[in-house]
């Protein structure tokens, strides 16, 4: 699947004041210059930051995402961010069911599966994330734990639906431990995914769909992973930080 453009994307998490996010920015803007052209990069700071950081990288081809998304347009939701806001901070990407809005915000699938069809329903772009606990991996669960959380996140959404959509392979035991899998591990799952999509939806999305890996990404591992067939890229949350570590996973190839 080494056809499919590449996405590096970093997850800020809860990093970084809005000041200290424009420096990080134009930081890795200027160095993004040298940036191989044959990837896409996507960057997603917190909300707080957002439209500052739309300024700072528009016109160029750092794209914008947001962490989270409510599937309302707009009500009394209080502390919420609905998707035309977003669209309108300048978002063109949003990170939906990272593991830690499930574990401490307790996301269900279901609500998971609406946020994604609110996303494509505004023309944003969904990481959707996946991903099992060290427990599961060890009880051999890893593909029946991936197969439930890819149907119920994607369930009543059609192929053209997501024909822009991203998947993270983000292994719950390798976020922020520093254990990150095997490439071989994460290729074997990626491709799990891949023949997954490719029964449900067909094998049109099934090649063309971008299915990124995350958990422990650093400059010395990227290449590895990404030689693999069926890894299309990265979900990079504390290697994503620091603007030249982010940049040399970027430029992994070179
Ligand atoms: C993430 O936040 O999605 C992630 C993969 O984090 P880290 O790279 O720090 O493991």
């Amino acid at each position: 699947m080494n056809s499919i453009r590449p996405l590096i994307a970093g997850n800020w998490k809860m990093f970084k004041t809005c000041r200290e996010a424009a420096d990080t920015m134009r930081e890795l803007l200027k160095l993004c210059r040298e940036a191989p052209s044959d990837l896409d990069i996507m960057v997603a700071p917190p909300f707080t930051s957002l439209a500052t950081v739309a300024d700072i990288i528009k016109d160029s081809r750092i794209a914008l995402g947001a962490q989270n998304v409510f599937w309302k347009s707009e009500g009394a939701y209080t502390g919420e961010i609905s998707p035309p806001m977003l669209v309108a901070s300048g978002c063109r990407y949003v990170i939906i069911g990272h593991s830690e809005r499930r574990q401490y915000f307790h996301e269900t699938d279901e609500a998971i599966n609406r946020k994604i069809k609110a996303a494509v329903n505004h023309d944003l772009i969904p990481i959707f994330c996946i991903g099992e606990t060290e427990r599961q991996r060890e009880s051999g669960e890893t593909f029946s734990v991936l197969d439930k959380q890819v149907q119920k996140g994607l369930e009543g959404l059609s192929s053209d639906d997501l024909l822009h959509a991203v998947i993270a392979y983000e292994p719950i035991w390798a976020i922020g431990t520093g254990k990150t899998a095997t490439s071989e591990t994460a290729q074997e799952v990626h491709h799990h995914i891949r023949s997954w999509i490719e029964k449900r939806f067909g094998s049109r999305l099934a090649k063309s769909i971008r299915i990124l890996y995350g958990g422990s990404v650093k400059p010395n591992n990227i290449k590895e992973l990404m030689s693999m067939n069926d890894i299309n890229g990265a979900l990079v949350g504390g290697a994503s930080l620091d603007a030249s570590t982010f940049f040399d996973i970027i430029s992994y190839d070179n």
